[in-house]
């Protein structure tokens, strides 16, 4: 099973997507909608721009936004629940010390000495690594990546599922040996960058290049707009988890027991490999592999992305290389438990885990998207003038009321 992939095709796209208030512009001829997997590989870069150009006039769904929530039941007792965003992210913050970021100078230390560790951890790993601290290391890695994924990501900051007490227990021990900080603090940012994606107040701001959005946007102190706002996210939802609350307690202890004496005390005490193996390898590579694979989620559309303010891609060759139009995907749908940070939205490990978890019982309410809800939506987002993602969110709640109980354990396209 594969989430649909999102294209569309209009006719009149120029006015389309530079229309800042589709109501005001007084028409809005659709005059074809192409949607299809199938198809979406033929389709040109702009026709997909079209779509990400008029996705970014409006606010991703978010908390800290002004917005209201709109609930009703559908005649077979599915809730929906929309969310209308009545204020757009402003893009044109002055520049002034409100908004400018320090150099955060202990990151910028750490972040140095990191790379020259874990750079000399691959030297070591050819040669004073055993088998068994190399599968070890790669066991941690795993782990760290999906505690963020499935975890901090597609379960807390986007609610794509549900999961049960014990799920949610491991999830968190991952997420500790993920190194980014509690699942509080980490959900908190996220959901700042969602709401305020691409413009001055994103966390993960930078409209520069690969390395700025790889490396010094994450380097770099929150500005006092930034601080601001962070503390207006609501986090309510998080603060009834008693165990993302345990963990942001206890993040002090669990993060040095979990993330730094494991790795390194293990390969020392249990099968006697080399300091250098413990200290070069399993900590300082592995933390270099999760914390660059976390920040390439907000630095790869430099590269892969279809922006064309970032870079410029008029053929299809980006496909070649990422197959899909992530990580737009994901801005446009961000409930989807498919939403594949690494260019597979039905396939990736991610989505494997969640999906194993629910055979398993321990997930449930996967929140998925048919390619007729996407049409639905589309259609919906043009007709009314609201923003499109809230109705592709519409659609898609109404959708999953239809979807069978278990269509996750089907390896097909929802059609
Ligand atoms: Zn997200």
């Amino acid at each position: 099973m594969s989430a649909p992939i999102v294209a569309v095709r209009i006719t009149n796209s120029a006015t389309y997507s530079r229309s800042r208030n589709y109501r005001s512009a007084g028409h809005h001829r659709l005059a074809q909608l192409t949607l299809s997997v199938k198809t979406f590989k033929k389709l040109s870069s702009d026709d997909a721009l079209a779509v990400m150009s008029s996705a970014e006039t409006t606010t991703p769904t978010g908390s800290s936004g002004n917005s209201e929530t709109l609930s009703g039941s559908s005649s077979n007792g599915c809730t929906t629940e929309t969310t209308t965003t009545t204020t757009p992210a402003s893009s044109s913050q002055p520049k002034s010390r409100d908004t400018t970021r320090e150099a955060s100078w202990p990151w910028v230390l750490f972040y140095i000495h990191l790379n020259i560790l874990g750079v000399y951890g691959i030297f070591v790993l050819f040669s004073h690594t055993s088998a068994i601290t190399l599968v070890f290391t790669a066991f941690l890695t795993l782990c760290g990546i999906l505690g963020a994924t499935a975890g901090a990501h597609r379960l807390w900051a986007h609610k794509t599922y549900h999961a049960s007490t014990l799920l949610r227990f491991i999830l968190m021990l991952c997420q500790t040996m993920a190194g980014q900080g509690s699942i509080y603090e980490w959900v908190r940012l996220h959901r700042l960058h969602h709401d305020k994606f691409r413009t001055a107040d994103d966390p993960y701001y930078s409209d520069k290049d690969f390395l700025h959005g790889q490396v010094f946007a994450n380097i770099r102190k929150l500005s006092p707009r930034q601080e601001r706002l962070l503390a207006e996210v609501d986090m309510r939802d998080l603060e009834s988890d008693r165990i993302v609350m345990f963990q942001k307690r206890f993040y002090w202890l669990l993060y040095p027991i979990l993330f730094v004496l494991l790795p390194i005390n293990a390969p020392l005490e249990y099968w006697g490999d080399t300091v250098q193996a413990a200290i070069f390898v399993a900590f300082s590579l592995r933390y270099l592999l999760v914390l660059n694979v976390a920040w390439m989620i907000n630095s790869a559309h430099f590269v892969w992305g279809l922006d064309k303010n970032h870079k410029q891609s008029d053929s299809n060759m980006v496909f070649l290389v990422t197959k899909s139009y992530w990580p737009q995907y994901h801005y446009l749908l961000p409930f989807d438990y498919q939403s594949g940070e690494f260019g597979s939205y039905g396939s990736g490990c991610t989505t494997a885990f969640i999906r194993i978890c629910a055979a398993m019982g321990l997930a449930t309410k996967l929140q998925t998207m048919t390619t007729d809800a996407v049409k639905r939506g589309l259609t919906m987002a043009v007709d009314s003038g609201r923003p499109i993602v809230d109705c592709l969110k519409q659609a898609g709640a109404e959708d999953m009321c239809n979807l069978q109980r278990e269509h996750y354990l089907k390896n097909e396209r929802l059609h």
